[in-house]
């Protein structure tokens, strides 16, 4: 038996990073400080978006872009059931109704065929927008997504939170990467520490619309404004206006500190997780496991490594006794008691539902040492051969 266990993910922090964080706790600033702009303004430059704006979370990023998108009040709003909850309930933050829409079976993603069927059978503005979620790391296709929503003036907030850096080529051959907006309104990520880029906790909103920016730098702070050319009355320099009813969805400087050390090494952890990828396809040919299938014209951020098995519960169990704690990605999030008590029920999306009997996130993080990878291969063949 080993000494420790083995997770599905976790975060890699340098002494380099613990550098960062500390000048920056030497300063003068520990909130709204120069380093949140810094961070800002180089995850913008590495997504190529025209603003990114830096929040306390991947789910007050979404409330937020919500929020900016002007999602009130009955408004609907179609979304996948294959994510973590958040993506769904900051529509209903701002009062509205989530829809969801089954997968497809290949990718997982929000099944671009079904929706738009759905689309096509309901009546012109019966829905407002549309959020997709990049699960596991493999990119929407935001270029046919565009073409659907703008046939029924929908927007599109992207939940990227699973894919910094991933991009696929769009139909001129143009290298699309995630968050560059090119095709999407908004697009937000998460810092969480089993996510790409870690800040303890933290969020990031990219877009290229300056009004949409405006209205999330508002939201963001109470809707409280100090710039003169926003303000309404101007008394004197102590003056401010609360403009909207906003949040505090602030992070912090030191946060941002290590957002920016962390960014600075976004494409190593890419190229590790993809390699990581790889090495699983390779050594898992043979046994009753289905290993993820990505189209050629896809970089897949790989946040998640998931294989599909007949016997999962056998496997998870197998696997947690030996120290290695697979984990399973998603539940389905219409059937959370909350979303049932709205309506939803078992065989609503039946892909979605055959694919969480099946699904199990492997161990997939940069800093997994190669021993450890080589011990979470043999355990499974051990498994099947037992
Ligand atoms: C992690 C995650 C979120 C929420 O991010 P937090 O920073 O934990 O609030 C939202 N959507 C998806 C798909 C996520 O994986």
């Amino acid at each position: 038996m080993r000494s420790s266990v083995i997770p599905y993910g976790r975060q890699e922090i340098t002494e380099k990073d613990i550098e960062a964080v500390v000048e920056t706790l030497k300063s003068d600033f520990l909130t709204q400080g120069p380093k949140i702009i810094e961070f800002e303004k180089k995850f913008a430059e590495y997504c190529g978006a025209k603003y990114a704006v830096a929040v306390s979370n991947g789910t007050a990023a979404l409330h937020l872009s919500a929020m900016a998108l002007g999602v009130k009040q009955g408004d609907k709003v179609i979304t996948t059931p294959n994510t973590f909850a958040a993506s769904a309930n900051c529509v209903l933050y701002c009062g509205g109704e989530v829809v969801f829409c089954d997968i497809n079976p290949d990718n997982f993603l929000l099944d671009l065929d079904k929706l738009e069927e759905m689309l096509s059978e309901s009546t012109l503005g019966t829905y407002k927008g549309i959020i997709p979620v990049d699960f596991a790391g493999y990119p929407i296709d935001a270029e046919r997504l565009r073409l659907i929503a703008d046939k029924y003036g929908l927007w599109i907030l992207e939940d990227a939170c699973h894919a910094p850096g991933a991009f696929f080529a769009d139909s001129k051959g143009n290298k699309q990467i995630c968050g560059s907006n090119q095709y999407t309104d908004l697009t937000v990520f998460s810092f969480h520490p089993v996510k790409h880029i870690a800040t303890g906790e933290g969020g990031m909103i990219t877009t290229n619309n300056p009004d949409l920016y405006e209205k999330l730098i508002l939201f963001r702070t109470h809707g409280i404004t100090k710039s003169p050319d926003l303000l309404i009355e101007n008394h004197g320099g102590w003056y401010y206006e609360m403009q909207e009813l906003g949040y505090n969805y602030r992070i912090t400087d030191f946060q941002a500190a290590l957002g920016v050390s962390q960014l600075s090494r976004a494409d190593e952890g890419l190229a590790k997780r993809n390699q990581i990828a790889e090495k699983y396809d390779k050594a898992l040919v043979g046994l009753p496991i289905k290993t993820p299938k990505i189209a050629e014209h896809i970089y897949h951020a790989f946040h998640l490594y998931v294989i599909q098995v007949p016997d999962r519960l056998a496997l998870y169990n197998y696997l947690r006794e030996n120290g290695i704690f697979a984990q399973v990605h998603y539940i389905p999030v219409h059937l959370m008691p909350f979303y049932k008590k709205q309506g939803w029920k078992k065989g609503d999306f039946p892909v979605m539902e055959n694919y969480y009997e099946h699904c199990l996130s492997l161990p997939m993080f940069p800093s997994l040492k190669e021993e450890d990878q080589d011990y979470v291969i043999e355990k499974i063949h051990s498994f099947y051969i037992q």
